[in-house]
């Protein structure tokens, strides 16, 4: 079908369906350009809690659209493709984290959002890149089971006042393939650009960061700083949101390989062969749902 009849399909069939489409940042441009909401994860799963639409279509990956089910469970929400998952979820399960604990009695599991419904179920409380650290200094002096992200993990050890933080040894393999080298390469080739880099990057690229922060606060600290030019350390989708945001300043990615190929597979085809067809359709189990939710709850007062 031609992009502009789809576009219209899309319009018609969310009229028609009481639906609306929601869009992580680092979805491909044609699919953010029919969606009603752009954000980060946990801006994405807070606004379905507002939307007035009785169905959800989450242009995202799998956990994402899970956190909207949890905290929307009246709802129907859809992910577009199947398939679409974060290998850095997919990096710990059930079994897993049951071992992780058996090895740290004493810890308490503080969950990075990008986790299945089941291991939240598993933990005690849920946290994002933007309140991680907040989520942690919480905790006291406990000892802290940070998962799945080691990156994000040692990043919380290093500047949250507890040091008993112990990071499961996941990764986002989008974030962790950029080095140190990548980082002093960009900063020489564009000497008057600010790095902005996410905490889901290894240490050796956020000591060379001027701010460390979630895709959202990123965006929120370009837009604010009077510096005009940003090389931007996280996924190739923000690069893109931030020249639409804010087209008078310039924007560098730091490294080619800043591409996740699973928030790729989403096309307009997909979004709208989920509104027509109902695909596919979120189901969590009562009690997992239940439990993933009292962790985001407990997130979310604070
Ligand atoms: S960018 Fe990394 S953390 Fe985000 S969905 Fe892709 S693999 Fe997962």
């Amino acid at each position: 079908m031609d992009k502009l009849i789809l576009i219209e399909e899309i319009k018609r069939l969310k009229k028609e369906k009481n639906a609306v489409v929601l869009a992580h940042h680092y979805q491909v441009e044609e699919v953010k350009e029919v969606a009603d909401i752009i954000g980060d994860s946990l801006e994405l799963s807070r606004k379905a809690t507002e939307v007035q639409e009785q169905t959800i279509v989450l242009s995202g990956v799998h956990f994402m659209a899970e956190s909207v089910k949890i905290l929307s469970p009246n709802k129907k929400v859809l992910l577009p493709v199947k398939d679409a998952g974060c290998p850095m979820a997919d990096m710990i399960d059930e079994e897993k984290l049951e071992a992780f604990k058996a090895r740290h009695p004493t810890g308490k599991v503080v969950c990075y959002v990008n986790t299945s419904a089941e291991v939240k179920a598993k933990s005690d409380i849920c946290c994002t890149s933007s309140n991680a650290l907040k989520v942690v200094n919480s905790l006291g002096e406990d000892p802290v089971l940070f998962i799945p992200d080691q990156n994000l993990g040692n990043y919380v050890k290093k500047y949250s006042g507890n040091k008993n933080v112990i990071p499961y040894n996941g990764y986002c393999i989008t974030h962790h393939r950029a080095r140190k080298e990548d980082a002093l390469k960009a900063k020489a080739k564009h000497p008057e650009g600010l790095l902005l880099a996410h905490p889901e990057c290894q240490e050796e690229v956020l000591e060379e960061a001027d701010f460390i922060g979630s895709t959202t606060a990123i965006i929120n600290y370009a837009e604010n700083s009077e510096n005009q030019t940003f090389i931007i350390g996280t996924e190739m989708g923000v690069v893109e949101s931030l020249k639409k945001q804010l087209p008078n300043k310039t924007f560098y990615l730091l490294a080619q390989s800043f591409i996740c190929s699973n928030m790729k597979k989403t096309r307009l085809e997909d979004v709208y062969r989920a509104l027509k067809k109902d695909t596919y359709e979120i189901q969590i189990d009562e009690q997992t749902l239940q439990e993933a939710k009292s962790t985001l709850v407990n997130m979310l007062a604070l």
